[in-house]
């Protein structure tokens, strides 16, 4: 037994399923995961020492490849002051005037740990100061797992073939009300039957958990009117899109000015820091000003926010956002174009450094579509790929993720494995 499986058996003695998060048991794909050891630019190493190209990037947060010298220096010198205090730091509010800066719809913003606490935050913020109780999410959009958003919720959910989860008693999500992504006339039936009771609208602008589909500029902007029209609170989701598509998020490239923002993933940098900010007159319904409770001992851990400060710093580098673009595009017109030479149905798009893979001929617009993904070919390519050496996310409702490291060479390493996958493919599959 070689040293990947035994520690996979080793886990799964103790730990539910072997992981700490259920994607990274490789169910939807069989077999076994690596276990990774360490990591280098675009590398990751596993337990055995083989090498992998990473299209992961930790789920999206190591948008400077990992172990960025600048930013391990900085993680380095924090450490030596103290991992936490539970007191104010001044980094705290170095981040939060970064992320003002970065993102012009952010008047205050606050700290927490999880994309999952953003979630859960922002809807109690969204409730509370409407005084409604009602709130709207998209099939296909995941937000975290807390109760009343973990309907019909993509990613980790859609691989193991149930919509919603145990355990969520009906009560809780019964004013969760999920309507189709994309579908603008669904949306404003909705607003004309109960726009005076829907607390909140929350989205993922480019959806990244039902694999990636963008959300058409109609619907966003019709949302926006729909929100602004019925005093409902518009939340724009970027824990993934934030400093990922574009330097100022999904919302820029929309142009759209949403009431509340959710961040998680690159703004931590590979440290556990996630945020949700937006308009004054809402933060300032938190307490301690406001009487919406929220709150966490390791909110805005200091050792974490130099983390994530350092990255976006790195990110502001002039022309990031180009380059990251370019190698980006560059990965996925060759992927498309060697599907293309093997004769295997596929398709494949990219915003910033976020792309999605698909076998089918053309890019799916709505999760239907997604639905229709040969994940049996997906399959064999993982599995193709893993064993050229290329580290892809383990299900096919998965986005994809480049990072500033992804130069010319390990893009053509990629395209050597593609090459051998896709004939797989058209081997296995015909
Ligand atoms: C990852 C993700 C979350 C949840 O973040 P966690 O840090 O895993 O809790 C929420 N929303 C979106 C869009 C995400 O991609």
């Amino acid at each position: 037994m070689d040293r990947n499986e035994a520690l996979f058996d080793r886990a799964q003695e103790s730990i539910p399923g072997g992981v700490n998060s259920p994607v990274r048991a490789f169910k939807s794909v069989g077999g076994v995961p690596p276990f990774i050891k360490k990591a280098l630019g675009p590398h990751l190493y596993d337990e055995e020492g083989k090498k992998y190209i990473d299209y992961v990037g930790s789920w999206g947060p190591m948008i400077l490849g990992h172990n960025n010298p600048a930013v391990i220096q900085t993680v380095k010198e924090a450490v030596d002051n103290g991992l936490s205090f539970g007191a104010p730091t001044q980094g705290e509010v170095l981040i939060a005037e970064e992320i003002k800066k970065i993102i012009p719809s952010i008047d205050e913003v606050r700290l927490v740990s999880s994309g999952t606490e953003a979630g859960m935050s922002a809807i109690r913020l969204a409730r509370g100061y409407t005084g409604r109780n009602k709130i709207i999410k998209f099939e296909g959009c995941y937000h975290g797992h807390s109760d009343a958003l973990l309907v019909k919720a993509g990613s980790g959910l859609l691989t193991f073939g149930t919509p919603s989860s145990a355990g969520v008693p009906a009560d809780v999500t019964k004013d969760t009300i999920v309507l189709e992504y994309n579908n603008c006339d669904m949306l404003e039936e909705t607003f004309e039957k109960e726009g005076e009771q829907i607390a909140c609208v929350i989205v993922e602008a480019i959806a990244g958990n039902m694999n990636m589909v963008p959300a058409t500029r109609e619907f966003i902007t019709k949302m926006r009117e729909l929100t602004a029209k019925h005093g409902t609170v518009m939340i724009v989701d970027e824990v993934m899109t934030g400093f990922r598509v574009a330097l100022h998020g999904a919302q820029s490239l929309y142009g759209v000015t949403p009431d509340l923002t959710m961040f998680g993933k690159v703004i931590g940098g590979g440290m556990p820091v996630a945020a949700f900010g937006g308009k004054k007159e809402i933060m300032d319904c938190i307490a301690p000003l406001g009487p919406v409770y929220q709150a966490g001992t390791l909110s805005g851990n200091p050792v974490a926010v130099a983390c994530g400060l350092a990255t976006l710093k790195a990110i502001q580098e002039p022309g990031f956002y180009d380059r990251l673009s370019i190698q980006t595009a560059k990965l996925i017109s060759g992927l498309v174009q060697i599907a293309k030479e093997e004769g295997v149905a596929f398709s494949g798009q990219c915003t910033g450094g976020m792309f999605g893979i698909y076998f089918r001929p053309t890019c799916p617009a709505s999760f239907k579509e997604v639905m229709e993904c040969d994940t049996e070919k997906f399959k064999t390519f993982f599995h193709a790929m893993l064993d050229n050496g290329v580290y892809l996310a383990p299900s096919t409702f998965e986005a994809g993720f480049v990072s500033i490291t992804h130069d010319d060479s390990v893009l053509n390493k990629t395209f050597e494995a593609a090459r051998k996958a896709f004939k797989e493919v058209r081997k296995v599959h015909g």
